[in-house]
């Protein structure tokens, strides 16, 4: 039966219509995952910002910015207020990461907000709930402590990521830093293409075999929020 040239248009039509539609999903999907910017939008305390009556810390006069990583696919806003993220039983070790988060003159800064999210020991991430995410300020030290378990490795986009922590990191006085924790000594380090030693945990193993980490975040100044 041959087509009408109306029913060749519309089809045409509706062929050029959803590669449209396809390019935009595409665009905003290509969006989400490579771009680090996503703002957080959790309210600051009143008391946020550079603690001015804290002084640098001993032995840094300046330090470096602390590297930015993509966001990747899997952050969700929103999250709860806690630092312990395990929801429930979760595969993996357990792992605490404690730190400060300085400005790059080395002063504390108090009441940062700092956003974490992670897979599982297995390699899931919790897409649908908030299992090992979730967001916390810091104390009037600049002081943090994040607990939830070590992740595993998985497979992306034919890519094999290496263990990471993915966290977002801001204060009242700073701009946006989005990154990614990395694991001394991971056998997949070397083959993960977005692995960064500076971005490497110092990480000690209790006798029980749970993990203690420690990392400091320094922000790049920003306006004002
Ligand atoms: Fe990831």
């Amino acid at each position: 039966m041959a087509l009408s040239r109306r029913r060749v248009l519309k089809v045409a039509g509706g062929l050029t219509g959803g590669v449209l539609a396809a390019g935009t999903i595409g665009f905003v999907w290509f969006r989400r995952v490579f771009d680090p910017k996503t703002p957080l939008g959790y309210p600051f305390p009143d008391e946020g910002g550079l603690a001015a009556a804290l002084p640098p810390t001993p032995g840094c006069a300046e330090a470096d910015v602390t590297e930015s990583q993509i966001e990747g696919p899997f952050y969700t806003p929103n999250t709860p207020l806690r630092a312990d993220l395990r929801e429930r039983a979760t595969v993996g070790t357990p792992l605490v990461i404690q730190g400060r988060v300085m400005s790059t003159d080395c002063r504390p800064i108090a009441r940062a907000v700092l956003d974490f999210w992670g897979c599982d020991g297995a390699g899931v991430y919790d897409n649908k709930g908030f299992n090992l995410r979730g967001h916390q300020f810091t104390d009037s030290q600049g002081a943090f402590l994040v607990e939830t378990v070590k992740p595993g490795d998985y497979r992306q986009f034919g890519a094999h990521r290496t263990p990471h922590v993915h966290v977002k990191a801001q204060g009242r006085e700073t701009s946006l830093l989005t990154t990614q924790l990395y694991f001394p000594g991971e056998p997949l380090n070397g083959q993960d293409s977005l692995f960064n030693e500076a971005l490497v945990l110092t990480v000690d193993q209790a006798p029980d075999g749970s993990l203690r980490a420690l990392f400091d975040f320094v922000l790049a100044p920003g306006a004002s929020i």
